[in-house]
């Protein structure tokens, strides 16, 4: 066989520490034992306010079912007062006194609003993304929420797929430091402190994946593809201490994720140990029976409880079926006992036995120090695609702070809720700065505006008839479609006439373009936004397009006839500061992008990490081969590139960085030195240097390609990434330890393995990077 060094089977040591403690799970065993069947099951039980499942089912309100012990945990509860309220019930009514759990999707923020979170991962900077899940902590209990439905970790090459916005992108690596500074943001290392909440990764396990991009579509993967690629996020979620997961929706090879022992025991509990409590996603335990898994509800909650889903979301299936499969040892009590443990364990570290309430405060009000927050968080994720020069200037950003006449036009320069992006908590479009705001500070009456077109147009029946279906009442300025544009995309090429420089504001409307969903086949600017762009560039006035989008766009005529194009993401409440920040240079831009621009959709799912093929298309050397494969059967696109149009890793600056050819402090390792848990055995150094004239910051990212191995490899994987901030003409060594971690990868018997073999090492600015370095496993 191969000589190779494996991952042991098992963790080595247990998850989360609180959660494993002997005196805490004491303290559930008492309880437990306890506890009649009814209450047991109602631990397990989740509701939804606003929804009234529950209380149609049995005709009792939710107040009645918590006197009765009857649920466990409440979504959509939210306020101190509200939670309080029924709080007070739990804790003086109940038979037992077992405190509610609230929990809400708090994903990029409860109030003081983030940017989304893929514009997030585009900072690739966790100490931001701690800050911000910090902040959301502290906003989120003061709801009288302890438990949040964050980090969504859900690698996403697939920019048809809606949720791609709440996910940190394409990447694995990438996305794995990501949510572990989300999940040390939110719990702080101790679920008892009043400033940290419950965290819980989703969605378990490969969502991202849906087949065609179509949001709730089945999964189909290789194992080796869902452990290398899919697993890892989850995985340091659950290292890093998370509290619970959630389900997903999909099926994974046949077998919906709800359902799916494989994943949430066989992986979950036994390979990683996790002690915290697993939540179905939303009515998932009921969806099973859409998936066809089993004749009732009966048997599909069954199968939802034995594979290890513990908590039931808006369901009502534990709720309604487990008791009798239970009496009848249809389903052995100790499976029930197991999910009881776990939720309750996570209730005594949150403290909520000791500390059920939450005091109440006034009306929220966005503090200075908050709002800063979220614009310096924003200034760190807008990502400069491209800056060409212009005829008699050099490039066209930053724009000089004693601007001429600025047009700024299009139907998002001034939809404040837009800016909030979709999941969007209780976020109040009213504390949230639009473009043309923060233009206008800057300009006064040197800013011209005009809205040219809606998002969409009144054409577009089924998208206004889908999307506003998903986006439920929402009605933004930028949603508004105008029944017909033509003379108002005429009025914004006369204004673009009178101004020295056209801004335009284009893309997406939150709510209803993206997030859940909100999967499109078509990925160019939406409505006419196209034809808007192209008449206000055909008056020669230079143009800047400022995308505001959830996700990666299909923009070939601006990539090629644009000078300026700025990636902006759905960018919350300081969004408008952070983007004028940007244009007028007064924040150098320093985002990259987690997940490349496709030239066309029919390249989906692109991403950089391809593997090789027998018939490589790219202009690679192929003199090892003993014949050459014909010209024209390579693997490739009769009509398209296969590149991206912006890729994986990519952003400019206002200043230039020179890259050193990197080194390594040995060309050579033996294969032992390389096996796991040891300290990492190589050490990739490069020097980075500030070549231009103004300070910048530069996201120094390392790919690894293994040059042989039993399986085949992608041709790069990012393996390390730190964020320098240099001054002009400063130089700073940069060094990327490399280990077990980075290098295995796993073989078809599904374990973890490094082999012999040849690394070669690209170090640079984006997944393009060229200087490059190799060493050798012996
Ligand atoms: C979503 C989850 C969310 C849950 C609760 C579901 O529709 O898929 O991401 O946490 O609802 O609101």
């Amino acid at each position: 066989g191969e000589r190779e060094v494996v991952a042991p089977a098992g963790p080595a040591e247990s998850s989360n520490a609180q959660l494993a403690d002997k005196a805490l799970n004491a303290k559930v065993e008492a309880l437990l034992k306890q506890m009649t069947l009814e209450e047991k099951i109602g631990q397990t039980v989740q509701y939804s306010a606003g929804f009234a499942t529950g209380p149609a089912a049995s005709k009792l309100s939710y107040a009645e079912l918590t006197e009765r012990g009857a649920i466990g945990s409440m979504l959509n509860v939210i306020g101190a007062e509200e939670t309080n309220r029924y709080q007070h019930i739990a804790m003086e009514k109940s038979r037992l006194h077992i405190p509610l759990l609230f929990g809400h999707d708090v994903i990029h923020g409860e109030h003081t609003i983030f940017p989304v979170p893929l514009g997030l991962a585009a900072s690739w900077d966790p100490r931001l993304i701690e800050g911000v899940a910090h902040t959301s902590a502290i906003e989120a209990r003061a709801d009288g929420l302890a438990w949040v439905f964050s980090p969504m970790v859900d690698i996403s090459r697939d920019a048809r797929w809606g949720r791609i916005v709440e996910s940190a992108g394409e990447d694995p690596y990438l996305g794995s430091t990501i949510a572990r500074g989300w999940v040390k943001g939110y719990q702080q290392g101790d679920l008892s402190k009043p400033d940290s909440v419950a965290a819980s990764v989703k969605h378990f396990a490969a969502y991202g994946a849906a087949i065609a991009g179509r949001d709730y579509n089945a999964v189909d993967m290789s194992d080796i593809t869902l452990r290398q690629v899919y697993l890892p996020p989850y995985h340091a979620a659950v290292e890093a201490g998370v509290a619970t997961v959630m389900t997903s929706f999909n099926s994974i090879n046949g077998m919906p994720a709800t359902a799916d022992h494989y994943t949430l025991t066989d992986i979950l509990r036994k390979e990683w140990d996790f002690d915290g409590f697993v939540v179905s996603d939303w009515g998932a335990v009921a969806e099973l029976l859409n998936h066809a898994i089993g004749p009732d509800g009966t048997t599909v909650a069954r199968k939802a409880i034995e594979a290890g889903t513990d908590m039931d979301m808006e369901g009502n299936l534990y709720a309604t079926t487990l008791a009798a499969q239970i009496r009848s040892g249809e389903i052995p009590e100790s499976v029930l006992d197991e999910a009881v443990r776990r939720i309750l364990r996570v209730k005594f570290a949150l403290g909520l036995f000791d500390h059920p309430y939450t005091p109440v405060t006034s009306p929220y009000q966005p503090s200075a120090a908050n709002r800063e927050q979220a614009r310096s968080v924003a200034d760190e994720t807008i990502v400069l695609l491209k800056n060409d020069a212009i005829e008699g200037h050099g490039a066209l950003l930053p724009l000089a702070k004693s601007a001429k006449t600025v047009a700024l036009i299009g139907p998002l320069a001034d939809s404040p809720k837009d800016m909030l992006g979709s999941w969007s908590a209780l976020g109040d479009p009213k504390f949230a700065v639009s473009l043309r705001q923060a233009l206008q500070e800057r300009l006064g009456d040197k800013l011209l505006y005009a809205k040219g077109c809606g998002v969409l147009s009144g054409k577009d029946e089924l998208v206004l008839e889908h999307a506003s279906f998903t986006g439920g009442t929402q009605e933004t300025a930028a949603n508004e479609a105008i029944p017909d544009d033509s003379k108002t995309i005429a009025e914004a090429v006369e204004t673009a006439k009178k101004a020295d420089v056209a801004i335009l504001a284009l893309g997406e409307s939150a709510d209803w373009m993206t997030g859940e969903a909100s999967s499109r086949a078509h990925l160019g600017l939406p409505g006419h936004q196209e034809q808007l762009l192209e008449a206000v560039a055909a008056t020669g006035k230079p143009v800047i397009l400022v995308l505001f989008t959830g996700r990666p766009s299909v923009i070939p005529w601006a990539a090629a006839h644009v000078p300026a194009i700025v990636e902006a993401w759905f960018p919350g409440i300081e969004g408008g500061h952070a983007v004028a920040d940007v244009l007028f240079g007064d924040v150098n831009p320093s985002g990259k992008l987690p997940a490349g621009f496709p030239r066309a959709e029919g390249q989906e799912p692109l991403y950089y990490a391809q593997m090789p093929t027998g018939r490589p298309a790219a202009r690679v050397d192929l003199s090892h081969m003993p014949t050459d494969p014909a010209e024209k059967f390579v693997s490739r696109y009769i009509d398209e590139e296969n590149s991206a149009q912006f890729p994986f890793g990519w952003g400019l600056s206002y200043t230039r960085f020179s890259y050193s050819k990197p080194t390594v402090n040995k060309s050579e390792v033996a294969l032992d030195d390389l096996a796991p848990r040891r300290e990492p055995a190589i050490t990739v150094g490069v020097d980075v240097k500030n070549t231009g004239s103004v300070a910048g910051s530069e996201v120094v990212q390392l790919y690894i390609r293994q040059m042989y191995g039993s399986v085949e490899q992608p041709l790069r994987e990012l393996k390390g990434f730190e964020r320098v901030t240099l001054a002009p003409g400063e130089e700073k060594h940069v060094t990327f330890p490399l280990g077990f971690n980075e290098l295995s990868f796993y073989n078809v018997k599904s374990q973890q393995v490094v082999e012999p073999t040849t690394y070669k090492v690209f170090v640079g600015g984006s997944s393009l990077a060229t200087q490059e370095t190799s060493f050798d496993v012996r």
